[in-house]
């Protein structure tokens, strides 16, 4: 590789992206400071947070600098080192960006990992890096739900929402999705094993809290939340009395310049439920340990993660944006190289 090709943010967008927010440049191959590393970037995870990382706003990260490339989880392996720590051909997973080369250095977000764990590198970072263990320690850490009680998972047959399901139901939970039509509503009965599906698409709140409480009409205990808007104006009418809701994600917000809400927060009181702002950044020390669960459970059978690799960093920003139209089938993984 002569060149060094990434995907930079150029223009905050104002509301859903545009291709003109960004631009794809060649620039000259980065080498190993005193201490640090190039990582050859192989396989990028293409999360909505990224969309929040675009924006001039508060928040629990400063935002990409425009002429930076879009940061992203990646997996890769190491090209150039200047440090003990790493080797030339280690595997690693961090924090870095959407191009081919990126810089890091010995403490920071990189890791060393052992992908023979699974079954391919993008599946390691699907499964055991950030948003696999979004799942895993949302559920077991901050929902813990009990056996028996009910669980509804709205972006269900999302990257987070599908492994929430599935987890909910190896900790002995009735799990009810919501997913945007029949056909990924059919996937979270007869891939994930859910107990319910229910289609938001083209529904009312009113509709929708409806057809939720005629599947839980004892209500439910816990909430698993990525979506916010209506979505989640309609689970917050089926609250079971100190339900738990996990505010993981608002994805319907993301690309909307007002900022509409949910307008029936007065469920949270009056259901004395508990509302926690929940952050996978917490449980980065403990990334091993939640993905050697999660690796184990796939080996029996009883995890399924379904990815949507697609090809190419030249195609980001097509990619990226499948992410809210609904297009992508599983974890949405950006292949950049097979390896060195
Ligand atoms: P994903 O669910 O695999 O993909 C996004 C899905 O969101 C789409 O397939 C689409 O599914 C749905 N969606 C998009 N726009 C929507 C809209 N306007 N209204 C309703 N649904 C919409 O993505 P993911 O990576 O698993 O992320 C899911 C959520 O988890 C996001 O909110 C993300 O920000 C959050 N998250 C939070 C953390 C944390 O630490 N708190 C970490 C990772 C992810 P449908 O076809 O079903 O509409």
């Amino acid at each position: 590789m002569t060149a060094n090709r990434r995907f930079l943010l150029t223009r905050r967008p104002h509301g859903t992206p545009v291709r003109e927010d960004f631009s794809f440049v060649e620039q000259a191959v980065p080498h190993a400071p005193e201490g640090g590393f190039v990582v050859r970037n192989c396989y990028a995870s293409l999360d909505p947070a990224q969309r929040g990382w675009m924006d001039d706003a508060p928040s629990y990260m400063p935002p990409i600098p425009l002429g930076d490339a879009v940061r992203a989880s990646t997996i890769g392996v190491i090209a150039e080192s200047r440090s003990p720590d790493f080797q030339v051909g280690d595997w690693v997973m961090g924090l870095n960006a959407l191009e081919d080369y990126s810089v890091g250095v010995t403490g920071g977000f990189t890791n060393k990992v052992d992908i023979s764990q699974v079954d391919s590198p993008s599946r390691f970072l699907s499964a055991m890096g950030a948003v696999g263990l979004t799942a895993y320690f949302g559920l077991t850490e901050v929902a813990k739900p009990k056996p028996g009680e009910t669980l509804l998972v709205s972006g269900a047959a999302g990257a987070v929402g599908s492994a929430v399901g599935q987890i909910g139901k190896i900790l002995g939970a009735r799990v009810i999705g919501i997913a945007g039509g029949p056909g990924k509503c059919r996937r979270l009965i007869e891939d994930y094993g859910f107990d319910e599906a229910i289609d938001y698409k083209g529904k009312s709140v009113e509709q929708l809290a409806a057809e939720i409480r005629a599947v839980a009409p004892g209500g439910v205990h816990v909430l698993f939340e990525n979506v916010g808007g209506d979505v989640m104006d309609a689970a917050l009418l089926n609250l079971a009395k100190y339900a738990r809701i996990v505010l993981c994600g608002l994805i319907s917000e993301y690309n909307s310049p007002e900022k509409i809400g949910v307008r029936n927060l007065w469920q949270v009181l009056a259901q004395q439920a508990t509302l926690y702002g929940y952050l996978i950044m917490d449980y980065a020390p403990r990334f091993a340990e939640g993905g050697a669960v999660m690796a184990g459970w796939m080996a029996q059978g009883r995890l399924r993660i379904d990815e949507d690799v697609q090809e190419g960093l030249e195609n980001t920003y097509d990619v990226f944006m499948r992410l809210f139209t609904g297009a992508n089938t599983g974890k949405l993984v950006l292949k950049i190289a097979d390896g060195l």
